[in-house]
């Protein structure tokens, strides 16, 4: 419903938020100290096997948690260096649960006519127990990921108990 000034309170409830962020960042950057290896210059990203590594975990965040969102991130975490492991973290009670495919593009048609495709897929959540395995799947499906020694774990985290359990193929 428009308020008064005719923006929903949604957009009034994003642009506080918005707001609030910059100014406890105004805040944290007062007493702000750059690590020293960032005074160096020196960023390295994820574990490259390398001493001079800052950097142990870099975090990929999608609505979902979908690999599908973040395969091209992926790669790009590769090439600066071996990747190691990659943990996929699904858990419960996530927004992706909220909708289902067909609810996600009728939404999207009717807000974004010019950016809607009928095929477009969602990736949300039906169970994360089952999408959990599907992207484990989908990651391990790459042959080059096992050939250059990643190793792919995936997780379940309860929002109720915090409590984080591995999912087993
Ligand atoms: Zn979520």
């Amino acid at each position: 419903m428009p308020s008064q000034n005719g923006q929903t309170p949604g957009v009034l409830a994003h642009k506080a938020a918005v707001a609030d962020l910059l100014e406890r960042n105004k805040k944290y950057s007062e007493t702000y100290k750059a690590p020293p290896a960032l005074k160096d210059g020196i960023i390295k990203a994820v574990n490259a096997g390398r001493r001079t590594t800052v950097v142990k975990l870099a975090t990929i965040s999608n609505a979902g948690g979908r690999t599908a969102d973040a395969v091209r991130s992926i790669l790009a975490l590769d090439a600066l260096g071996n990747l190691g492991t990659v943990m996929i973290v699904h858990h419960t009670d996530c927004g992706m649960t909220h909708f289902t495919g067909a609810e996600f593009q009728q939404k999207t048609a009717e807000r974004h006519p010019d950016l809607a495709k009928p095929d477009m897929q969602f990736g949300e959540v039906s169970d994360p127990h089952k999408t959990i395995l599907e992207d484990m799947r989908h990651l391990k499906g790459f042959k080059s990921f096992e050939d250059n020694g990643t190793e792919i774990r995936g997780f379940v985290l309860d929002l109720k108990t915090g409590r984080m359990t591995e999912a087993k193929l």
